[in-house]
């Protein structure tokens, strides 16, 4: 595996008034170039907040990074000056959020905030930057670009906005695309539609990667190849898409994947719930973070954290029913 990001041992905490939420507590991830990896979970479960750190875009206070590596082609992103940092944003590093019509300023025309992208990052013209930003509009779909580059986020649809997200995202040709839940905010055809672009706009650039950060494990089926399950500040279970959606490990995985309506097979299927919640970040449990929850837990689970374990080539969990080599059946 070619290697473009390895996040090891990556710790994000928040200080507030009721106490230190460890929102990410020992990652270890590695994103290869021209791969598209799910980074999925539910709400809470320190997706968003790894996704900012690697740009280190944690508001501090109350956010801090306080260990880890994220090495980007061999340079540790953490201990960059705030000049190189900003310098890998967007041109190197890019990101998509959930919500376009909160990431585009108002004010200003489509045409400008494209174009201010390009000039902030590239000694060109005005002209150079208005032909670029053209070009990347026709190519991210938006139809009649000249036009389009005069008007004002409000004049889009939400799917164009989020068309246009992606082109400021990736008019400098960054190596990697980070989409925070890019789709959420969307109607179901026009997330298919923003997806599809994702993966075409990839496909043209050699070797680009995709983090995609997502709670729709669906999603993740028709668009990454490999995919890691987060839960409680911790990765949980890490594998190519085919073999999570074939074997499960972790009775995290197969509680999202119970959950994923299904219209196959002779009769419908009853969708499986997931008991409780997502327990509250200022109190994780002190082993398994998934043990007051958990259908299968037993005598060690309270107490002792299991280790993210390779329990089949290319297949990471974490649980004590893998110990290290041996199979359970869930
Ligand atoms: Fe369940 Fe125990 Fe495995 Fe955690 S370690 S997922 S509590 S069986």
């Amino acid at each position: 595996m070619n290697e473009l990001l390895a996040i090891r041992g990556l710790r994000t905490y928040f200080h507030t008034e009721s106490g230190v939420a460890k929102a990410v507590d020992g990652v270890d991830l590695d994103i290869a170039q021209g791969e598209v990896l799910g980074l999925v979970g539910e709400s809470g479960s320190g997706k968003s907040v790894t996704a900012l750190s690697i740009l280190r875009l944690i508001p501090d206070p109350p956010g801090r990074i306080v260990a880890g590596d994220i090495l980007f082609k061999g340079r540790d992103l953490l201990k960059l000056s705030w000049d190189d940092i900003r310098e890998i944003r967007g041109n190197a590093i890019s990101m998509v959020f959930q919500e376009p019509m909160t990431s585009l300023n108002p004010v200003f025309t489509i045409g400008m905030q494209v174009m201010e992208v390009i000039q902030a990052h590239e000694k060109v013209s005005r002209r150079e930057a208005h032909r670029r930003a053209v070009d990347i509009l026709t190519e991210v779909g938006i139809p009649d670009p000249e036009q389009r580059m005069k008007q004002y986020p409000h004049h889009f649809s939400g799917g164009q906005r989020q068309r246009v997200m992606i082109a400021i995202a990736l008019v400098l040709n960054p190596s990697l695309l980070i989409a925070d839940e890019p789709t959420t905010a969307l109607d179901v055809t026009i997330q298919a539609q923003i997806l599809d672009l994702m993966l075409e706009m990839k496909a043209r650039r050699a070797g680009a990667s995709i983090l995609l950060i997502t709670h729709n494990l669906a999603v993740v089926a028709e668009t990454c190849d490999r995919v890691a399950v987060m839960y409680g500040g911790k990765i949980q279970e890490v594998a190519p898409i085919d073999t999570l959606f074939k074997t499960p490990f972790h009775p995290y995985t197969h509680g999202l994947l119970g959950s994923i309506p299904s219209v196959e097979g002779p009769k419908a299927r009853r969708l499986t719930v997931i008991p409780g919640s997502v327990p509250d970040i200022h109190q994780l449990p002190v082993g398994c973070k998934f043990v007051t929850r958990c259908p299968y837990a037993f005598e060690p689970c309270p107490d002792n954290e299991p280790p993210l374990i390779e329990e089949s080539p290319g297949h990471w969990v974490r649980c004590h029913l893998y110990p290290h080599g041996g199979k359970a059946a869930i």
